[in-house]
């Protein structure tokens, strides 16, 4: 038996049905056209049925789906960044100190934040507010000239959402 309780039995009848089908196949299509010519009106009615009672489901699995890839192509991507910024220390260290430079407010940001979650001004969240999962959570700011105006988000999710907010300002 298998894993998922499928037994001898089962996998042999379905090596069976499978030979079978390889065996008859033109017959098999044969009778299925003329099948599909005779009942057309209803079998397409039915197919359109499922069609739409599947249409949720299936958007919701492609959207999953969708979800699903861009993470494993941003972390992909986010393991190169890694690997450059081992590899050129220096150069990378320059790149931080002049984004630092140029975006003040973003570092008053992040002093402003830090202060308020010691004192216990604001409370941090033990959990991801996009995915709910718990681990270090980050403060994640849509406008830094608004340090109180915080979605707490995981790196991962921090991360695809700051990909995303700067591919829209392009
Ligand atoms: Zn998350």
């Amino acid at each position: 038996m298998l894993v998922d309780g499928t037994t001898d039995r089962t996998l042999k009848m379905r090596e069976y049905r499978r030979r079978y089908r390889e065996h008859h196949r033109a017959s098999i299509r044969a009778h299925m056209k003329i099948y599909w010519q005779q009942n057309k009106e209803r079998l397409a009615k039915k197919e359109r049925e499922k069609y739409y009672r599947n249409h949720e489901e299936t958007k919701k699995y492609q959207r999953e789906y969708a979800r699903l890839w861009a993470l494993y192509h941003h972390e992909k991507k986010l393991f190169a960044l890694r690997r450059w910024r081992e590899g050129n220390r220096e150069q990378s260290r320059i790149l931080a100190a002049q984004y630092k430079q140029a975006n003040p407010e973003r570092t008053k940001t992040h002093h402003k934040v830090g202060w308020a979650v010691k004192s216990g001004k604001i409370i941090r969240p033990s959990n991801c507010c996009a995915c709910g999962l718990p681990g270090k959570i980050e403060a994640h700011h849509k406008d830094y000239f608004k340090p109180f105006e915080i979605t707490w988000l995981c790196k991962k999710c921090h991360s695809m959402l700051r990909r995303i907010e700067l591919e829209e300002l392009k």
